[in-house]
């Protein structure tokens, strides 16, 4: 046997472990957890009022519980907003709570209407289900796992389609208002739908959340959090990752490291918090210079690593001419006045059966060659020119170790 009742009490318990499962979450200082949070402690005051229709006043178990849960999905709404930084419209929502608590107040105390009621209540969840589906598939963070977004959306879609039918199928009941109206087969079955609407809605905010997290551990583990470059380990990781694919389809594939010259001595006159800023600036400056599918990494210290996609010898050596002649034009602002600062490269290209290591000696010999030629210059593994032919043009400054 069908039983309204058993769909409210339900939606309360799950309300209530959400509410905790969201608590041990707080901690986490997520944007949007905390709305999420307050969203399912509204749901567990406001269901017992519901329960208790008939037993306590209609002011409570109507209006008040009413209001209770359409606030709980206006703060659920704000919740994803605030976690997807996106700005929550707080005068629209603020006056839709309060055109549909006079409505809840009119078609009780003016015309006692439940069917109306339970339309205006249905099309308010309608519309809050859309605008979450909506701001989540808009928003959702770039270069990240679409799924718990794409399955939070399509959830509030299919959950707003049912409230839409909730509230036109009590249009459709005959005769008075009366409470039985709320035990009819239909009636409960999609009274049960939109019970289960915040319960599950709130494990979907859940998964956005594990989303976020298991991001941020990534992130922290793979970027470094000076300049904002790959870390040595999320470095190594993507040249693992491109380099194999790389080879396979014959796209050649060059290693750019750069180190910054007498970056002590930036040390010492422009202090560490100076240097600091050079480094940043340094990562700002390359990734302007940065093609689709390059990626940058700071390998320790003062010292940075570019994997260049489909660059031979010659178009790395462009490139890194080009970051060379950039950091020289531009000083950079630091606490203790301008600094100028210049880099030194090294560059080589991957060869069959190459590994990460053995390309890196290479650069690395090519590196300590431009230091040992005097700095400021970038210099091509000898090896790479020989089995490049013809060899990659010199520049002013760039040139062959021998
Ligand atoms: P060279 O031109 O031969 O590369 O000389 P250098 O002074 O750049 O190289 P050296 O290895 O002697 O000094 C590197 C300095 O970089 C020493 C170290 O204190 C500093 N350093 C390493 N990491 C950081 C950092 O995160 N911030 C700052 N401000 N300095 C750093
Ligand atoms: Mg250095
Ligand atoms: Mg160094």
């Amino acid at each position: 046997m069908l039983n309204p009742a058993l769909a409210i009490v339900t939606s309360a318990l799950m309300s209530l472990i959400l509410t905790a499962l969201l608590g041990s979450l707080l901690r986490s200082g997520m944007p949007g957890v905390s709305d999420w949070f307050a969203s399912n402690l509204m749901m567990v005051v406001s269901l017992p009022l519901v329960l208790l229709r008939g037993q306590i006043s209609d002011v409570l178990s109507v209006v008040v519980a009413n209001q209770l849960m359409a606030l709980a999905a206006v703060m659920y709404y704000a919740g994803c907003a605030h976690f997807l930084r996106r700005p929550v419209r707080w005068p629209v929502l603020i006056g839709a709570l309060i055109a549909l608590s006079a409505a809840l107040v009119y078609w009780r105390y003016v015309v006692n209407s439940i069917p109306v009621r339970v339309l205006v209540t249905a099309l308010f969840s309608t519309a809050m289900c859309i605008a979450v589906a909506v701001l989540v598939a808009r928003h959702r963070p770039a270069g990240r796992s679409a799924y718990p977004y794409w399955a939070t959306a399509t959830m509030a879609l299919a959950f707003g389609a049912c409230q839409a039918a909730r509230g036109v199928y009590f249009m459709t009941l005959d005769g008075t208002s009366n409470i039985l109206m709320f035990a009819s087969t239909w009636s409960v079955v999609l009274l049960a739908i939109a019970a289960a609407i915040m319960p599950t809605l709130s494990m979907a905010a859940m998964m956005m959340v594990h989303d976020a997290l298991l991001s941020d551990a990534r992130d922290a583990a793979e970027r470094d959090f000076l300049t904002g470059a790959l870390s040595r380990k999320g470095f190594e990781a993507a040249v693992q990752r491109l380099s194999g694919r790389a080879l396979s389809q014959d796209v050649p594939l060059s290693l750019l490291i750069v180190d910054l010259d007498h970056f002590k001595a930036i040390n010492d006159t422009f202090g560490h918090a100076g240097g600091d800023a050079v480094l940043r600036e340094f990562v700002r400056c390359a990734g302007l210079q940065l093609r689709r599918g390059d990626v940058l990494g700071r390998m320790g210290g003062e010292e940075f690593a570019v994997l260049l996609a489909g660059a031979q010898p010659g178009d790395a050596l462009q490139f890194a001419e080009r970051l060379r002649c950039a950091v020289n034009a531009e000083p950079v602002t630091t606490g203790s006045g301008p600094c100028r600062y210049s880099i030194s490269g090294g560059i080589a290209t991957w060869q069959a059966g190459d590994t990460l290591d053995r390309v890196n000696v290479r650069a690395d010999a090519a590196l300590y060659e431009a230091k040992r030629s005097g700095r400021n210059r970038i210099c091509v593994h000898q090896e790479q020119r020989a089995a490049n032919e013809p060899p990659a043009q010199e520049t002013d400054q760039g040139l062959a170790i021998s």
